[in-house]
Parts: structure tokens; sequence; C-alpha cells
């Protein structure tokens, strides 16, 4: 259940020194889910901006977290992983980079939470840029569509912690899951597609089979994947 890990009561109290040290060295503790038990956080000025841009969720193990480290040194990016030892997993994995490439993977972290509950308390209102949903969980049955990752009432929590312009990309190999979620982003007024030309001009789109250990099973299997890939727009002006 999840009173088995602490969670940050704001996007505050992520604790930015214990996820990403190199960035914000700091002398304070925090419990070992890398919540804030006190005092503020001053960032080094070598990271791009001091809240955590992309998120991973239900990283799984954290193969895309890898590949985009590099890809973007200076943006802070944070996994996202519901079981324990998955997170555990991660957490060593990252660590094993850092010790050896130092300078290298200071930027990526993961932290053990929900994400269907608890997104608004580590991000602040428009200030992810990009959000992945790779491979989640297919909940075929009917009444549990309701726990699907992406749903009308998630996508309403997505665009609010999305920044203007900020992407969702989704995949998984289960067609009538790539259905659902392309149909709830295609109906949801804060959500555009990218154009043809757009998804193959970003270097991201590549990763989310190559650099996925769900996407590298499906590939081995040969089999097929579904994609939907959002723009977070802003909201029509009323008058
Ligand atoms: N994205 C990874 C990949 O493509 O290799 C992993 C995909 S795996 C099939 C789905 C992951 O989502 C699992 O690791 C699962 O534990 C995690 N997950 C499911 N529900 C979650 C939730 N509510 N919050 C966070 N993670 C969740």
């Amino acid at each position: 259940s999840d009173s088995h890990f602490p969670v940050p009561v704001t996007p505050l109290h992520v604790d930015y020194s214990f996820h990403y040290p190199h960035f914000f060295p700091s002398k304070k503790t925090s419990d070992d889910n890398g919540n804030v038990t006190g005092i503020h956080q001053a960032p080094s000025p070598s990271v791009c901006s001091r809240k955590i841009q992309f998120a991973d969720i239900g990283c799984g193990f954290g193969g895309l977290l890898v590949s985009l480290a590099t890809l973007f040194p200076k943006t802070l990016m944070i996994g996202m992983e519901l079981r324990d030892k998955v997170t555990e997993y991660v957490r060593e994995r990252i660590l094993a980079l850092r010790e050896a490439n130092p300078e290298q993977y200071q930027n990526i972290s993961v932290v053990r939470t929900n994400s269907m509950k608890y997104i608004p308390n580590f991000f602040e209102k428009g200030t992810l840029l990009k959000m992945f949903f790779l491979f989640p969980d297919p909940h075929f049955k009917e009444k549990n569509h309701r726990r699907r990752v992406i749903s009308p009432h998630l996508l309403d929590e997505y665009a609010y912690t999305l920044e203007v312009g900020g992407i969702i990309y989704t995949i998984t190999d289960v067609e009538d899951l790539g259905e659902w979620m392309k149909t709830c982003l295609e109906d949801h007024p804060l959500f555009e597609a990218l154009t043809e030309e757009e998804l193959k001009a970003d270097p991201v789109v590549k990763l989310l089979c190559s650099a996925t250990e769900e996407g590298q099973k499906v590939a081995r299997n040969g089999g097929q994947t579904f994609q939907a890939i959002y723009r977070r727009i802003a909201a029509p002006r009323e008058d």
C-alpha cells in the first residue's frame, strides 16, 4: 500500500539534493524516498532549470532515462515507479553509471510512487517539458479501464503540470490500449497531435522502442507498436 513510501507534501518538498547531488550540493538530510525534511536548496549554475523537466511514468528498469541522460545532459529527469524492487534496481543502476562515468548521469533519478495519485505532489504547474507513458499496463477488462494511466481525468492533471508546448509520449504493443490512449488525447481540448514531420525530427521518438526494456522485448518478438504523441496547447480564449 501507499503507506510504505513517503510522499512530498508539495513539489517544494522534493529533495533535489538527494536526487541530483551534483547539481544541488547540500549538507542536509532527507528521508529515504527523497523528501525534504528542512531547508531551501541552491542549484548549481550548470543546470538548465532548477526544476525537473522530464518525467518517465512507470519507468520500469530505467532504460529510457539512461538514454536520455546523455542526450539532454542539462535537463533534470525523474522516473516514477510503483514497484519497490524495480525502483531500487534503477537507483543502483544510476549510482553505478555515475561512479563509472563521473560528470555523467547526474541529471537522472528515480522515485518510488504511485503516479496515478501523486503527480501534483512532485511537479508544479507548467514545469514539465516531456512526459513518457511507455508500454503501460493494459488493464484489459472494461471495469479496470479506470486504472489506466492515461484517462480523461488524469490528462487534466498532466495538462496542468506540462508547460504549453510540452509533449506527452505514449506507446504500447496492445492495439486496444493504443486506440484508447490516442482517443483520450485526441478528445482532450489541451492536446494536439504532432505532425509527421515533427515526429520525424524528434530524436526522442526513436528511443521509445529502442531504449526501453519493454520496447526491446516487443522488437525481439517482432511485435507491432502503437504510439500517440501529443503537444500541450494553450487553453482557447473565452472571448
Ligand atoms: N516503461 C517501461 C518500459 O517501457 O520498459 C516499463 C513498462 S512496464 C510494462 C509498466 C511499469 O509501470 C511497471 O514497472 C509498473 O510497476 C509501473 N506502474 C504501474 N502502475 C504504476 C503507477 N500507478 N505508478 C507508477 N508506476 C506504475
